[in-house]
């Protein structure tokens, strides 16, 4: 049986799709109209030990020790494989996510054959690191590095750009011949359990690449990250659940890799391109309605072009259209759940009861009644908020921002920074020293001149405070996936 045949969404462990369990599944329902379209079968704690028990004997059984250059031509067949399967890959992000079709192809999938091609790029050109060592007594000796798999990694991923955030660690994790056990989110099982099948069907050793579907406290997910087969993590999700996560591997001692929340800001000075600006905002603070990691949701504009910024970005938020996903004219899809949707809302409350003014938006929008089972909700501005309030502190992950003025380079800077998160920031000026000046001084892991989301797969990519813990991209993602052996050899 396929991957998601018959309404079922299976697990996938030891080079097999699991037969599904009734007693032990859950419902998976379409976030832009609420009607359930899967039923997926939660892992128990014996399949997941299952899982990584084929995960040990495939490393084992020799993929640990093939030659890069195999493993980097399997993750290019298996980005060629993701291309001729494409319309497969977005119809399931598409039904999990109710995101728009244009974005699931230009980005989610695009993206995940691009992780596959760079990955394959970048282990093959990987050197070693060596160092000459003069020594006291005139001689010397050769020090060099053999990197080795991290071994069994555990691969727990979030909802909101899912196949996307999977392949940016599956990639590296298989170039650097790991074997690794998915967890992917609840909401969105579908298109990890489409990869298990290309991932076969280009020749992936059996074992290699597990699937296990759940939730995360007392389920798949803390099966996984407690396992005592697991030889490291890597994780992108909230901050909240990565705290759990690193006390789970805290016994174990075990590397972990966390890609977490944001509370990003946008910093406006008056000589920049207003255009360029409420093009740049209206994405950084909208896209895949608010739900991406680097999402802005402070916009801090220097107070001289507040108000032209304010009614700019309010005409923009009113002309993105809400709508059925398979529109090609839709720009903005659902929230990925009722419950998420309930989180949102409880901020939009908690904003209102603070001062915060509504420019737009505040609201579940009527969709008419195919949509309107679906989680909803507009896009919306809010001003008369300072940084001392709860939702310009706490990330909301929804398609909402708060606009607050500033005067000086200085205040600005001070403003953008004063937050315990620290992932991306956006600078938007004309004065190109001023530009780098201030992109520099962000305490976070990206910060960008002039645009957003621009990115670089090989660039190191994470966050600091709150955000996260170490760098995936390029070589850095090269780094976690291995371990290094250095021998030293006396001259
Ligand atoms: P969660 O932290 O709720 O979940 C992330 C993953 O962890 C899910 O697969 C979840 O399973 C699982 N999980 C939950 N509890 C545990 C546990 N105790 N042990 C092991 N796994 C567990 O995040 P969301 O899915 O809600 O995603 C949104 C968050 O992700 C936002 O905070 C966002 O900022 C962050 N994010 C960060 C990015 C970055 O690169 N920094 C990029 C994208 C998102 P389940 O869903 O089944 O509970």
């Amino acid at each position: 049986m396929g991957a998601l045949g018959e309404g079922w969404i299976r697990n996938f462990v030891d080079g097999g799709f699991v037969d599904p369990d009734p007693q032990h599944s859950f419902d998976k329902s379409d976030p832009a109209t609420g009607r359930v379209f899967a039923r997926v079968h939660e892992a128990d704690a014996a399949l997941v030990d299952r899982a990584v028990g084929s995960a040990r004997r495939a490393l084992d059984a020799g993929w640990s020790h093939t030659p890069v250059s195999e493993r980097a031509e399997l993750l290019r067949r298996t980005a060629d494989r993701i291309a001729e399967r494409f319309e497969e890959f977005v119809a399931a992000e598409v039904a999990d996510t109710g995101k728009p079709i244009t974005q699931a192809r230009e980005l989610d999938v695009a993206r995940a054959v691009a992780n596959f091609r760079t990955f394959a790029d970048v282990v093959a050109a990987a050197g070693q690191e060596s160092y000459i060592t003069d020594l006291a007594d005139g001689r010397r000796a050769l020090n060099y590095a053999v990197r080795k798999p991290l071994g069994v990694v555990a691969v727990i991923v979030p909802w909101n750009l899912p196949l996307l955030l999977l392949t940016w660690k599956v990639a590296p994790a298989l170039a650097c011949g790991n074997a690794v056990v998915v967890k992917p989110s609840e909401e969105t099982p579908s298109t990890a359990t489409l990869l298990a099948e290309v991932l076969q069907e280009v020749g992936l050793p059996a074992g290699i690449y597990n699937v296990v579907h759940g939730f995360g406290n007392g389920s798949a997910g803390e099966y996984v990250t407690t396992h005592p087969g697991i030889d490291g993590v890597t994780f992108t999700g909230s901050t909240a659940t990565g705290s759990r996560v690193m006390k789970a591997v805290a016994p174990q001692v075990r590397p972990v890799s966390f890609e977490l929340g944001g509370k990003n800001a946008a910093v406006v000075f008056d000589d920049a391109d207003v255009d360029e600006v409420l093009s740049g905002l209206t994405r950084s603070v909208f896209a895949n309605t608010g739900q991406v990691c680097l999402c802005t949701e402070r916009v801090y504009v220097q107070r001289t072009i507040f108000h032209e910024i304010a009614s700019g970005l309010v005409e923009r938020a009113q002309r993105l259209r809400l709508g059925a996903p398979a529109d090609s004219e839709t720009t903005t899809g659902p929230l990925i759940s009722q419950s998420h949707r309930d989180k949102v809302l409880s901020y939009f409350a908690l904003a209102e009861q603070t001062g915060a003014k509504v420019l737009t938006g505040g609201n579940i929008p009527d969709l008419g009644a195919a949509l309107n089972g679906g989680s909803w909700i507009e896009p919306t501005l809010w001003t008369g908020l300072s940084n001392a309030d709860r939702a310009v502190r706490e990330e909301i992950f929804g398609p909402v921002a708060a606009l607050i003025p500033f005067d000086t380079e200085a205040e600005a800077i001070g403003l953008a920074n004063d937050t315990d998160y620290g992932l991306a920031a956006s600078v938007w000026t004309n004065d190109l020293r001023r530009g780098h000046r201030v992109a520099q001084t962000m305490r976070v892991g990206i910060s960008w001149i002039n645009t957003w989301f621009t990115r670089e797969l090989r660039s190191p990519f994470g966050g600091v405070g709150l955000s996260g813990i170490g760098r995936e991209g390029g070589e850095s993602s090269l780094h976690f996936y291995t371990e290094p052996t250095n021998v030293c050899v006396q001259l």
